[in-house]
């Protein structure tokens, strides 16, 4: 079973959780091949590994309103709307390689998954739709999922609208981030893309964007980037 370098640097007894939690995950939802796509056991446990690593300290139960993930061979075709500057709506067919359904499955493509697997970086695609999941438990997404009492909600609205302006002027100015620059698509796709960043190369986030890292710590009640420094000091 492959999994992040993150998930391998956690400790014993939080990787024998990840475990049960992933085992409780194929137990709990259903996985569903789309055109015929076949899935087999591995396929499976992976994407469970890597739904399971965001709520490993918030619990299952955040995944409570969804059962389904279906998963294509490959970029699958969607039908969708956008609206103009005069408010008139158009339609749109779009090619995606994932997409988190508000009271629906997560979609995903089978061969997104398996070029992170063959060249770990900082993307992964199941985390990036399990946090649009997490930010729809409080209705559509925007980037502000529901926060946890103790946690200040005009803080997290100021620092990320701080951090996704300054990342937009910075695309403009094409003075780069390491932050994949999807991210400037919308606050729900810089929450989404954030979070898989969180955990895949949590330094990125800490040091661009620092503010945005501690809350995302108090989120997920994890803390990667003091994880992964530890066992490598
Ligand atoms: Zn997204």
């Amino acid at each position: 079973m492959r999994s992040s370098s993150y998930a391998q640097a956690l400790p014993r007894k939080d990787q024998q959780r990840l475990r049960r939690l992933t085992a409780r995950f194929l137990r709990t939802k259903s996985f569903e091949g789309a055109n015929g796509f076949s899935i087999n056991k591995s396929m499976r446990v992976r994407i469970a590994l890597h739904a399971s690593l965001p709520v490993l300290n918030l619990g299952l139960e955040y995944y409570d309103d969804w059962i389904s993930i279906v998963i294509y061979p490959g970029d699958f075709r969607v039908q969708d709307e956008h609206m103009d500057e005069y408010g008139v709506v158009h339609p749109e067919i779009m090619d995606l390689c994932g997409q988190s359904l508000s009271q629906g499955p997560i979609v995903l493509s089978w061969e997104a998954i398996r070029e992170e697997a063959v060249a770990p970086a900082d993307h992964d695609l199941v985390i990036h739709e399990c946090a649009h999941k997490l930010d729809m438990l409080n209705g559509a997404a925007n980037g502000f999922p529901p926060l946890h009492s103790g946690m200040d909600a005009r803080a997290w609205a100021r620092d990320f609208h701080d951090a996704y302006r300054r990342l937009c002027t910075a695309l403009d100015s094409r003075d780069r981030y390491r932050l994949d620059p999807y991210a400037a698509e919308d606050p729900a796709e810089f929450f989404a893309v954030l979070s898989e960043t969180f955990f895949t190369a949590p330094h990125y986030v800490r040091e661009d964007f620092s503010a945005v890292y501690d809350h995302l710590q108090r989120f997920y009640r994890q803390d990667p980037d003091s994880v992964i420094h530890r066992t490598k000091s």
